[in-house]
């Protein structure tokens, strides 16, 4: 079957590299002259189905007035930029703001992400491809007492779901990230998941891409997808600024773009482009810099450590499609990586990027097929799309083959938001 990809994003080309090998002629669109150039470009570099965790659950409201009203806020809502669809997200995501809501979307994420690390595993077994991959876990850091008090329910959820953690005192996240000596009184504890990894995302997808090429799939790059037509129930072609592309089935993995591109066809999807910025900076001081991710829980930034960089990555803001850099937003992740590792690097040398999470209310990635017989969608993985991109590629390629999956596909595709 041809099979054409809309997006060349990380899940773009992990759906082409799952497709490609079980035997499909697969072509990959992107208006952009390589793949992972938007919002796979520069991201935290966490793989991390431990923190897979709903945006959404109880208490949460609340909790983002305070994030909103703290001094380095990690959350934001740019005024300006409010819109009618952007309100009817936000009040899409309030709705989810419950315990049951909580439990069931945090179980479907857990589901896929799971699974997704399963399959970096094999593909590392099956792939020699570098991308500054790290298996040493990651670190959650808490600068206040009251954060290792709120601690115990958190650490009753990760039990409960099995998933390995350990907590610890400051002594003990120095074990693991030995540079936290210079800093030892600024924070007063950590909780370590051993069992997740750290790397260099737009790498990965880079020499992913390169390895669907030896499969023989087609990279139709520099290309603006305009619109989807159908007839009788099915696609039958992409209007792009290159022509019209035919093939026997699409899938849309057009990150946070998807809603755009869906509604030509009549379908709504509910994701919302929440930004982030990220800095990348190069490690001037190796006996200073962290060895792999760590977390700080008060401003909710990433540090995580590539091979001869360090990558600082956070903030959510509401802000609909604007991709300005402005200076005052680099002012949390600046101090972060000052505070915590100083003299790892110099501020001076940062690359400042913006990326538009593809953000659903449920925090769950819409995967699965539509009302169209031969249209998919492998959209919406929000904060955790890397985390996410392997399993949701290979259930995406078991349900377009009709095969029995390797997970439940429950809850995940579009019909839950019917
Ligand atoms: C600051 C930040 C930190 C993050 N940290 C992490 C992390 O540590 N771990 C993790 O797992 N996830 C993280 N994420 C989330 C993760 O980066 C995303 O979920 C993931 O990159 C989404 O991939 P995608 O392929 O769906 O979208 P994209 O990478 O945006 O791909 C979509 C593609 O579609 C193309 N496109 C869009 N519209 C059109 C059109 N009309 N015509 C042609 N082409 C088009 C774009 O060029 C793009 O290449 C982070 C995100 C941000 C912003």
């Amino acid at each position: 079957m041809h099979i054409t990809i809309l997006g060349g994003g990380v899940l773009g080309v992990a759906s082409a590299w799952y497709l490609a090998k079980s035997g499909h002629q697969v072509t990959v669109i992107d208006r952009q002259d390589s793949v992972a150039q938007e919002t796979s470009h520069a991201n935290a570099g966490m793989i991390s189905p431990g923190y897979s965790m709903p945006w959404a659950g109880p208490g949460v409201p609340l909790k983002a007035i305070g994030w909103m009203m703290q001094d380095l806020a990690p959350f934001m809502i740019n005024v300006k930029e409010l819109d009618g669809y952007t309100l009817s997200w936000m009040m899409k995501m309030l709705a989810n703001c419950n315990t049951r809501a909580y439990q069931v979307n945090k179980e479907r994420m857990l589901r896929i992400a799971e699974y997704s690390r399963d399959c970096f595993v094999d593909l590392r077994k099956e792939l020699d491809i570098v991308y500054d991959a790290r298996q040493q876990g990651t670190l959650q850091l808490f600068r206040k007492q009251k954060q290792i008090d709120a601690l115990q329910k958190d650490i009753k959820v990760l039990k409960e779901l099995g998933i390995q953690h350990q907590a610890l005192d400051m002594d003990g996240c120095i074990e693991h990230e030995p540079a936290l000596a210079h800093v030892k009184d600024k924070f007063v504890g950590g909780l370590r998941l051993p069992g997740d990894e750290t790397g260099d995302c737009f790498m990965f997808t880079t020499e992913l891409a390169k390895e669907c090429e030896k499969l023989g799939v087609n990279f139709l790059l520099n290309t603006d997808i305009e619109r989807l037509n159908e007839a009788n129930g099915k696609i039958t072609s992409a209007t792009t600024s290159n022509g019209t592309i035919a093939a026997d089935a699409f899938v849309c993995a057009l990150g946070s773009y998807s809603p755009k591109i869906l509604k030509t066809v009549g379908i709504k999807v509910p994701i919302y482009p929440i930004k982030g910025y990220s800095l990348t900076l190069p490690i001037e001081d190796e006996s200073r810099a962290p060895l792999s991710t760590i977390m700080d829980e008060t401003y909710k930034i990433a540090v995580t450590r590539f091979e001869d960089r360090i990558r600082v990555g956070g903030t959510a803001e509401i802000a609909s499609f604007n991709l300005e850099c402005p200076e005052k937003r680099r002012a949390a992740v600046d101090f972060v990586i000052q505070d915590m590792f100083p003299g790892a690097t110099k501020v001076s040398k940062a690359e400042f990027w913006t990326g538009l999470r593809p953000m659903t209310p449920d925090s769950v990635p819409v995967i699965g097929g539509t009302s169209y017989s031969n249209l998919y969608l492998n959209t919406g993985h929000g904060t955790l799309g890397w985390t996410m991109s392997l399993g949701s590629a290979k259930l995406l390629s078991d349900i377009i083959d009709n095969k029995t999956s390797d997970i439940d596909p429950e809850g995940l595709s579009i019909a839950r938001y019917a």
